[in-house]
């Protein structure tokens, strides 16, 4: 399975099943690059409680949620190891070890963290200094967190959005620090950007549950029904003869990118107001349907199986802690905290 092949480190933070914003985005391409790369796909339970501490019940259903929705979509339990963050204690070390070396100013102009506090409501305006009434330590580090997660199996690359690249240099930052004192090979990971964006069919950034604007994954047809049906178009568009521009419509452009065959077609049709919104919703409903419903049967015949998707949480969490392992040895010798040579790994038992 490993090979000589380069690795990636991915992942997903568990708070909630997984939506059509998460499948366009990082899902899809997952799918595609388990087959190129040695994948590691992570479940950050102890990212999602840096702001959800007070919800662990929702966490665990979510660690549940998200492995049925990665099952669901093709992501293939022997050919890419997905493994949960908190079982893995070698995350954990690394993370205390590289806040060792972690300056406070890079935590605190990371611009990631900044706008995530933003959205949160934790601090006001830029300074993340303004918020330390209500930030927590956890969450004010969690970038170190993230550096440990990617490099604890020593990733290659880390496929992301471009607005968390300034993560990955902070990660890469970080490791070349933690290189040149304690002469370790840790690899600094590269980012591969390339994951697309879909935006919520009311036309908001974010898709979610609490804004009742997204499709997930594991939806029946009623619900993705409904969620196309209420979409927002084209405001100048009264009545189905009306002239549209659909460059300006949510759901033309979720027609392009999932009804791609008939998109040149459904933009003539608009503009020559031949087409009215309503049945142009039908068609779209169509085509998610027939890419949602194999998913939707895929999960349910997980769901049906728990045992099974408990043994591949196990067995992959188990043999990421073999790659930690190796990684925090490595670590150890070079820092000199192998105290007792080789058997300062029998105070630290793995499987
Ligand atoms: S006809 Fe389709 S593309 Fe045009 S505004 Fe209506 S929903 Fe959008």
């Amino acid at each position: 399975m490993t090979g000589k092949r380069k690795r990636i480190l991915t992942g997903d933070r568990p708070t909630g099943k997984l939506h059509l914003g998460h499948y366009v985005g990082t899902l899809n391409n997952r799918v595609k690059l388990q087959h190129e790369y040695d994948t590691f796909i992570l479940i950050a339970d102890i990212q999602a409680l840096t702001t959800h501490y007070d919800r662990p019940g929702m966490i665990r259903q979510a660690v549940r949620d998200v492995t049925l929705d990665y099952l669901a979509v093709g992501i293939d339990p022997n050919v890419a190891t997905i493994c949960v963050q908190s079982l893995i204690p070698e995350i954990a070390e690394l993370t205390v070890l590289y806040g060792l070396i972690t300056n406070m100013n890079k935590l605190r102009h990371n611009p990631t963290t900044k706008a995530e506090a933003q959205q949160l409501g934790l601090i006001q305006g830029e300074d993340l200094m303004t918020g330390f009434d209500q930030l927590t330590y956890g969450f004010f580090g969690y970038p170190i967190s993230q550096a440990a997660d990617i490099t604890f199996v020593n990733a290659d690359l880390v496929p992301v959005g471009r607005d968390q690249m300034p993560h990955i240099e902070l990660c890469r930052d970080i490791v070349k620090k933690f290189n040149g004192i304690f002469g370790t090979s840790i690899k600094e990971p590269e980012g591969l950007v390339g994951e697309a964006f879909l935006h919520a069919l009311d036309g908001s950034a974010k898709m979610s549950k609490s804004l009742n604007n997204a499709i997930f994954l594991a939806d029946e047809p009623a619900q993705i029904k409904a969620q196309v049906m209420k979409a927002v178009t084209d405001p100048a568009r009264i009545h189905p003869t009306d002239p549209g521009t659909p460059e300006i419509c949510n759901v033309y452009k979720y027609h392009q990118v999932f009804s791609k065959e008939i998109v040149e077609e459904t933009a003539k049709k608009c503009r020559a107001g031949t087409i009215g919104c309503v049945a142009c919703k039908k068609v779209l409903v169509k085509h998610l349907e027939s890419l949602l419903t194999p998913f939707r049967e895929l999960r349910k015949e997980f769901e049906s199986k728990p045992d099974e998707v408990d043994e591949i949480l196990i067995e992959g969490t188990k043999r990421a802690r073999r790659e930690g392992k190796k990684t925090l040895e490595h670590i150890r010798e070079r820092m000199g905290t192998d105290y007792f040579g080789q058997k300062t790994s029998e105070l630290l038992p793995v499987p």
